[in-house]
């Protein structure tokens, strides 16, 4: 049930939400339900959802048990109900309501790779020991006692700055303890620099919930689009890598989706599933765009929003039928931010105490900085800057014209703020490829599922593609 709808409601009372999203799954006979605005989700035989679709049709010839189901998963609503306006409440108020910090931490902006698309420079400045004291200050000012500290080691390469990075969690594991706070961390890193020995530090961390690692394709490809600074490959040692950590902590890996590679993942699959990884690295797939003007030039090899949301389905449909675990679940809604940028306790931190609220400013100078963290925890407003970190505080996801009538608005509220912002407000704001998938991202959901009942090789074909 969504928050504030009211409870007593008879049958004429109702209709049907406007975020329902009903589909034939790829098995012969059952219908998926789901709802965007409450991620209900069930799968019913033919003749059930027949019965149910006769209870949309007329609602008050059943009888309150009937109903009780539907509108408490949000699949009837009642008559005159704002479902668009509990959304964007949700938002809001999820988000006044958040405690903690949300802190993404770069030990240095420097980085030992340099990718194609990457969208940072890689000055060479890394966390001093005045910045390592200026950010246990800062968190200890200002994380309340019991609220959540959430990190994510960031960079450049996170792993080039290693003894800052672990100084600095031993910290903060100390400011946690005494504060009676949870604190979880999670790693953004090349993979290349993961050793033996710190694979075990991270292992052995409480709280740390795992890395995310990119590999863009088989070894020639990726290692023409992810080399190190001084034009090596990467493949080979990345691999050897996630191989080491033999399931001591869950690794997501992005695959970085466009023109160039997009036909070739199935070898990285065959190659992932070969090396043993399948029960702990979960593949995801990025959509290559040209977020910063440090992307290189990315026109032509760049996938529509509709060729990824394409993309993506057929590539998670081949990872399940060869028994590989993709990372992705039920899209559910959540309320409040969308990211660290519009989080009230969400702050970019970057070598000199620098302090923006995007990942993409991260690597910038400290003139573009909005503030910047003392030695002794106090925060320096740039001036000059404020008026965008003000941007950021008042940040609405819904001036969007299309993204008022869209289907799957719940879940994507105008997508990465960042990208958002550049768009014309008549238009979308950036759009989740769930926008063009949900149907079959329902179907292969319910696929994997069912995956460990009848065998990855006996489930039925996608019925068709929907994009
Ligand atoms: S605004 Fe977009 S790019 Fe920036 S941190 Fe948020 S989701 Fe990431
Ligand atoms: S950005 Fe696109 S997918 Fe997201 S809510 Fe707006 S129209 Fe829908």
């Amino acid at each position: 049930m969504h928050d504030g709808q009211p409870t007593a409601v008879t049958g004429d009372q109702l209709v049907a939400s406007q975020f329902n999203c009903f589909v034939p799954s790829a098995f012969d006979g059952i219908i998926l339900m789901y709802n965007t605005a409450s991620g209900a989700f069930a799968a019913v035989s033919a003749s059930e959802f027949e019965d149910i679709a006769a209870l949309f049709d007329n609602p008050d010839s059943a009888s309150p048990d009937d109903l009780a189901g539907l509108v408490e998963a949000g699949f009837l609503v009642p008559a005159g109900y704002d479902e668009r306006e509990a959304v964007r409440q949700s938002y809001f108020e999820g988000r006044a309501a958040e405690t903690g910090l949300n802190l993404t931490i770069a030990p240095t902006v420097s980085c030992n790779f340099a990718c194609s698309y990457c969208f940072e420079e890689h000055p060479k400045r890394h966390f001093s020991d005045a910045d390592l004291r200026a950010v246990s200050a800062y968190v200890r000012d200002n994380l309340e006692a019991g609220a959540p500290l959430n990190v994510t080691w960031f960079g450049g390469e996170p792993l080039a700055a290693f003894r800052q990075l672990t100084e600095l969690d031993a910290a903060l594991q100390e400011i946690t303890e005494e504060r009676g706070s949870a604190y979880t961390q999670f790693m953004i890193t090349n993979g290349s620099l993961l050793t033996e020995k710190r694979i075990s530090y991270f292992a052995s961390r409480p709280g740390f919930t795992g890395v995310q690692v990119t590999i863009d394709g088989p070894a020639d490809i990726h290692d023409g689009r992810r080399f190190t600074s001084a034009g090596k490959p990467s493949f080979d040692k990345i691999l050897a890598n996630l191989k080491a950590i033999e399931g001591r902590f869950p690794v997501s890996l992005r695959i970085n989706l466009d023109r160039e590679n997009v036909n070739r993942i199935p070898e990285l699959i065959d190659q992932v599933i070969a090396e043993g990884l399948a029960g702990y690295v979960s593949p995801y797939f990025g959509h290559v765009v040209d977020y910063t003007d440090e992307c290189g030039d990315l026109g032509e090899t760049m996938l529509s929003r509709e060729e990824f949301a394409a993309a993506e389905v057929r590539l998670l449909n081949l990872m399940i039928r060869k028994g590989l675990r993709p990372g992705f679940e039920l899209p559910r809604p959540h309320a409040g931010s969308l990211c660290v940028g519009d989080a009230p306790g969400g702050a970019v931190i970057s070598p000199g105490g620098l302090v923006f609220r995007c990942w993409n400013e991260t690597a910038l100078p400290e003139s573009e900085a909005y503030a910047r963290i003392g030695e002794n925890g106090a925060v320096a407003v740039n001036s000059v800057k404020e008026s965008r970190n003000q941007f950021w505080k008042d940040y609405d996801p819904f001036t969007h014209a299309e993204c008022r009538t869209c289907a799957v608005q719940p879940l994507c509220k105008g997508g990465c703020p960042w990208e958002a912002e550049k768009r014309p407000v008549d238009g979308p704001g950036h759009c989740t490829p769930l926008r063009y998938n949900l149907p079959d991202m329902l179907r292969l959901i319910h696929l994997r599922d069912s995956v460990d009942e009848i065998g990855s090789t006996d489930l039925p074909p996608l019925p068709r593609q929907t994009v």
